[in-house]
């Protein structure tokens, strides 16, 4: 890696005049330690002039030395042209290197889990990269790893035929099903012939086949119904372990796997659908398909999946002779392959594979269901051929359902961090595959309907993709049956628990309830809201036990002596906390309403309600017609404002934050910062998929300005069919003409490593 980096720094600098050149390359380079010490070969650090950075773009500082030219007459012109020409050369080259220098760390981090550099330093040089791109956009390519999230939300997916069908497997319940399936192949087989296998742990998450053209990602596209499948490749593009270019290879290939989302992630995600008052994920797998299939990247991006590649073919068919030669190159192209994948020659030791994973199931941090078992030769493969639905050469093994009969005792409640009031079974204790299961979640009081169950009756248990475990029907009703009824106040407060209509959760609504407060804490202090660094589970857990923040306006009387008396918390680890907190009073209008934690009142709803009101007070007191006027507030979010408004503790809080000081006041404004920041367009002509007014959107929202007319502070004419007498002007001008494509690149906002 560092030697191909070597030779292109040294390509980039050698090639060019050291004067001019030279300091611009350093200037970048020097910032990155790993190619600092390379530095000192070249002469060109000390006679070179020194780079100025403005505005995040790198600028020719006058780099160029004047020409001793014999006759006294220096042709400026020419020497204009042949700057320009050397300073886009150089940072063509800058940006390759950069890139080159991403992939490797996004490989490291997202298909090795081995990182090198923390994330911070990858932001950065993601950061540089951009800066680097938005000056030239001409030079932003889709394989560019600030490409991740670029594509807009989309209406609806495209139906893609598949190269070859992606057949499902047929299944082995149990080791005799699974001798059978080896029975099978040997009947078709040679007498005699011997017969590997491979098996690798059975994902549970959704298939997709991913596309690469002369090494570059083309085309994702779901199973579907094996046949024809949908086009996700905007959505699948922001899955960090997809590399967006095949590692040393330009080959055609499709890449076949699962995509899913490990426990962690899972759980992470579930819980902010019920902050946000969103509908739960039942498993790690719907949640996969869900985030797959999002109509907007953005939001795939956010959601941690990961692909796991089993497949490796071309033009539908097989590269490699063998599965296991298969998973080897899949690696090597940069994918991500199960680690647990084994070849055996033998069915004993085979069997003995699935069932140690049957039992060992839970030390994985995804969720599998089985084994998959491949014949492990594409020759033999072929040979047995497929049925009209699976193929014969492949079987998957199925781990057996977890499944218990016992007694429901009652039904309790439970409230969760965020105020949703979960219904609960108390059981009869019950072993279910090794664990002893005493309770199992209900979810609302829809399923609770659904199943039909009261308390006496005898349920079956499920420990179901080893979620929490789950009732699954009744097995027979109890002799004195106890229906269940929400309770009307909180069971751990007292407040009031309200049911929206049209929602299948209840919820404590009072910010409050101790049950709830330290999430709205952290939610309160997390990133991208009030930004509070360092307010993690540990420390407020410990604020809220010890009863020195009983609300989030608490955060703001905290004194250096309450926090050094906590468990882990140095003097100097408290006085940077404070120093945070400090700076988050500033934070404007939108990011407080987020940090409140009202129901289905994120990000986006905030600032739109920041946008039209702008003032605190004026939503507080706003009826709900008057909250509809806001973007994207119906009927259900202005009531959920209303409500929390309407309880007096929140008003109290409210007061509270006004006490501190905090900016009840907006002025909306254009988002300054924005990856278009300080730039204008000009645009001329019908875009191919854009409106002019979707165009306008794009531009403002990440920042930039839109003028009617081009003059020389026009940055971009954005140019598309028919253009008129603008683009000639641009022309005249000199200013960079783009198209649509190169547009949506610049604009692309997300360059966060996980969104
Ligand atoms: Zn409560």
């Amino acid at each position: 890696m560092d030697q191909a980096l070597d030779h292109l720094v040294n390509r980039a600098i050698a090639a060019q005049n050291q004067h001019q050149v030279g300091s611009l390359a350093d200037g970048f380079l020097g910032e990155r330690s790993g190619f600092a010490r390379h530095r000192g070969r070249h002469k060109t650090r000390s006679e070179a002039a020194p780079c100025k950075r403005r505005n995040g773009t790198l600028e020719n500082a006058g780099g160029v030395a004047p020409q001793r030219a014999s006759g006294g007459v220096i042709d400026q012109d020419r020497l204009a042209k042949q700057r320009t020409s050397l300073y886009v050369t150089s940072v063509a080259h800058k940006i390759e290197v950069l890139r080159e220098r991403l992939r490797h760390h996004e490989y490291l981090y997202h298909v090795l889990d081995a990182p090198e550099i923390t994330d911070a330093e990858f932001d950065a040089l993601i950061r540089e990269l951009k800066a680097l791109e938005a000056a030239h956009p001409e030079l932003v390519t889709p394989d560019s790893p600030t490409q991740r999230v670029g594509g807009k939300p989309r209406e609806g997916f495209v139906k893609v035929p598949h190269s070859s069908p992606m057949l499902s497997l047929d299944n082995a319940l149990g080791e005799e099903e699974l001798r059978a399936f080896d029975q099978r192949v040997h009947g078709l087989l040679k007498p005699d012939e011997a017969c590997a296998y491979v098996a690798e742990l059975k994902m549970d998450g959704v298939s997709m086949a991913v596309h690469y053209r002369e090494g570059k990602l083309a085309q994702a596209v779901t199973r579907g119904d094996g046949s024809i499948g949908e086009d996700v490749t905007e959505n699948a593009r922001t899955i960090r372990s997809i590399p967006l270019q095949l590692k040393g290879s330009h080959a055609n290939r499709e890449a076949r796997g699962e995509v899913v989302l490990n426990r962690k992630a899972f759980e992470k995600l579930n819980a902010e659908q019920e902050a946000h008052g969103a509908r739960l994920f039942a498993n790690p797998r719907n949640a996969a398909a869900g985030s797959l299939r999002v109509l907007d990247p953005a939001i795939t991006a956010s959601r941690q999946l990961e692909y796991f590649t089993y497949f490796l073919l071309d033009g539908g068919a097989p590269v490699h002779k063998t599965q296991w030669e298969a998973l080897e190159a899949l690696k090597n192209l940069g994918f991500k392959v199960n680690p647990n994948s084994r070849r055996f020659e033998s069915i004993d030791t085979l069997a003995a594979f699935c069932k140690e994973w049957e039992e060992k199931r839970d030390s994985l941090p995804f969720e599998i269901d089985g084994v998959v078992v491949k014949v492990d030769s594409v020759e033999q493969q072929n040979r047995l051929g497929w049925t009209a639905k699976a193929p014969r050469w492949a079987i998957a093994y199925k781990f057996p359902a977890r499944q218990e009969e016992t007694l429901l005792e009652s039904i309790e409640v439970n409230v969760g961090r965020t105020g949703a009031v979960t219904p609960w079974a108390r059981l009869k204790p019950v072993n279910i595959g090794g664990v002893t299961v005493s309770r199992a979640t209900l979810h609302n009081e829809d399923e609770i309907d659904r199943l039909g169950v009261q308390g006496g009756d005898r349920v079956l248990v499920e420990r179901a993709g080893d979620v929490i475990p789950k009732v699954v029907r009744v097995v027979r009703q109890g002799e004195h049956r106890m229906p269940f009824r929400m309770p009307r106040h909180c069971p751990v407060c007292g407040g009031e628990i309200v049911r929206p209509e049209g929602e299948a959760i209840s919820r404590c609504i009072n910010t409050n309830c101790p049950a709830r407060l330290k999430e709205s804490v952290l939610h309160f202090a997390a990133r991208g809201v009030m930004d509070i660094d360092g307010m993690g589970e540990s420390l407020v857990s410990q604020l809220v036990d010890s009863g020195l923040v009983k609300n989030v306006a608490d955060l703001y009387r905290l004194k250096l002596e309450d926090l050094v008396e906590l468990e882990r918390l140095g003097k100097k680890s408290a006085e940077k906390l404070l120093a945070n907190i400090e700076v988050s009073r500033k934070q404007p209008l939108p990011r407080i309403l987020n940090g409140l934690g009202i129901p289905f009142v994120g990000e986006r709803t905030a600032q739109f309600l920041a946008d039209a009101f702008a003032d605190l007070d004026k939503i507080a007191n706003a009826d709900e017609e008057e909250l509809q006027r806001a973007e994207e507030v119906g009927p259900k979010v202005s009531q959920s404002i209303q409500r929390f408004f309407h309880e007096k503790r929140n008003r109290d809080l409210i007061e509270r934050l006004r006490e501190e000081g905090l900016p009840f006041k907006y002025q909306a404004k254009r988002k300054a910062g924005g990856p278009l920041a300080g730039m204008t367009f000009v645009l001329t002509g019908t875009l191919p998929q854009m409106t002019r007014e979707e165009a306008e959107n794009l531009i403002e929202g990440a920042g930039g300005k839109v003028a009617g007319s081009v003059s020389r502070k026009t940055s971009y004419v954005v140019a598309g069919t028919d253009p008129g007498s603008k683009l000639d002007k641009a022309q005249a001008l000199g200013v960079k003409v783009i198209d649509e494509g190169a547009l949506r690149r610049l604009a692309a906002t997300a360059d966060e490593r996980s969104g």
